[in-house]
């Protein structure tokens, strides 16, 4: 196994270039995607959910005509065809009127996804949104039938999810991944899982680990030690090397000597700089996975696209993160002090990704 620390040449040239092109891409700040947390409402109840959702929610769901006045602005300045919508929750399929959000999306332009666990996505469903211009889906699997339903809290949740993983590979027009939580009970299903998706015709998949924040602060199953991290690392790395199936590791955290290797992109936290979201309440923020407030405006009472060119500084600024840990880290550069949603409240970091691999 590879050093985490320090970086080899090779890592260091690769991220050299990188910060320059993340220069660059900071300055443009182009919105690429945009997030809508279009319902709080969730018809599950995950042990590792980071978001406010319950299941009646204490939000009414945005009203489509609301996020519609938000595009609008956003297609005056900017080509809709290049801004990816994706609609996100709590759970997007609870809405009754998701086609109908979905074909006004499309009509204006913007291509448009969802992020689903899968429990509401029958058949017909699906064709109704493809009907309605669906071009991407993400669906999470959090392991084999026990330990999904564990995560999820609901017995039915695995064969539904896979029953939508199957819809998916069916219908070759929308492109999708499976996203999976790796957590202590999982771990060692991660080949089992692999030869199932790849068994079922998926041809993306994404594992990601859970921060320790809100709900899985609490729950130790959930927190992998650093060791577990670096077998993740390395399957990912040998999944990679196989090509059966192109397995990545999330956005967040930057990963010493695995970067390069476990992700398609070097570490870079693009909220703010490509990333917005329009969340339930109206609040402008840049990632729907951040949930202390970094919001920098709202769509009630602001152009949406003044306060992504005037208000965004703290995201396309770091430099304010250099505290705690990061004060003295000698992979600031690199890493900008990790990913937005690991901030609280305070700015305080809550977890470095390179300090767990190196434990
Ligand atoms: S200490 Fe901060 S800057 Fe250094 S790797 Fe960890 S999160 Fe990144
Ligand atoms: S805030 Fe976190 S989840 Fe969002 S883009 Fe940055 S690293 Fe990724």
């Amino acid at each position: 196994m590879e050093k985490i620390t320090p970086l080899t040449l090779r890592h260091r040239f690769g991220l050299e270039i990188a910060r320059k092109l993340r220069q660059e891409q900071i300055k443009e700040h182009p919105l690429r995607q945009l997030f809508w947390e279009c319902t709080l409402r969730c018809n599950l109840h995950c042990r590792h959910c980071g978001s406010d959702c319950k299941k009646e929610a204490g939000f009414a769901d945005m009203p489509l005509q609301d996020f519609l006045r938000v595009l609008d602005q956003v297609g005056e300045r900017t080509d809709p065809h290049k801004v990816f919508v994706i609609l996100t929750g709590g759970e997007p399929l609870v809405r009754e009127d998701l086609e109908v959000c979905g074909r006004a999306i499309y009509e204006r332009g913007f291509p448009w996804g969802m992020v689903t666990n899968g429990l509401y996505l029958t058949r017909d469903r699906l064709n109704r949104l493809r009907a309605a211009g669906l071009h991407t889906a993400t669906v999470s699997l959090d392991g084999l039938e026990a330990e999904h339903n564990w995560m999820r809290g609901r017995p039915e949740s695995f064969e539904r999810a896979l029953d939508a993983i199957r819809f998916l590979v069916e219908a070759t027009d929308v492109i999708f991944d499976v996203v999976t939580c790796v957590n202590r009970r999982n771990i060692a299903q991660l080949e089992a899982i692999k030869q199932l998706l790849i068994d079922t015709g998926v041809k993306r998949w994404r594992v990601f680990t859970i921060f320790p924040t809100g709900r899985a602060a609490k729950d130790p199953a959930l927190q992998l030690t650093g060791e577990e991290f670096r077998r993740v690392m390395e399957f990912i790395r040998t999944t990679r090397k196989e090509g059966h199936i192109q397995l990545s590791y999330g956005c967040e955290g930057f990963l010493g000597n695995y970067e390069g290797e476990v992700r398609d992109h070097l570490f870079f936290c693009q909220a703010g700089v490509v990333v917005g979201s329009v969340l339930i309440d109206g609040s402008i923020s840049a990632c729907p996975s951040i949930r202390a407030d970094y919001h920098q405006g709202n769509i009630y009472q602001d152009n949406f696209m003044d306060v992504w060119e005037q208000r965004f500084q703290p995201y396309r600024d770091r430099e304010w993160m250099r505290t705690g840990d990061c004060a003295t880290c000698k992979y600031f550069r690199y890493c900008l002090g990790n990913g937005m949603h690991l901030r609280d409240g305070e700015g305080k970091l809550m977890f470095c990704h390179l300090k767990r691999l190196e434990e």
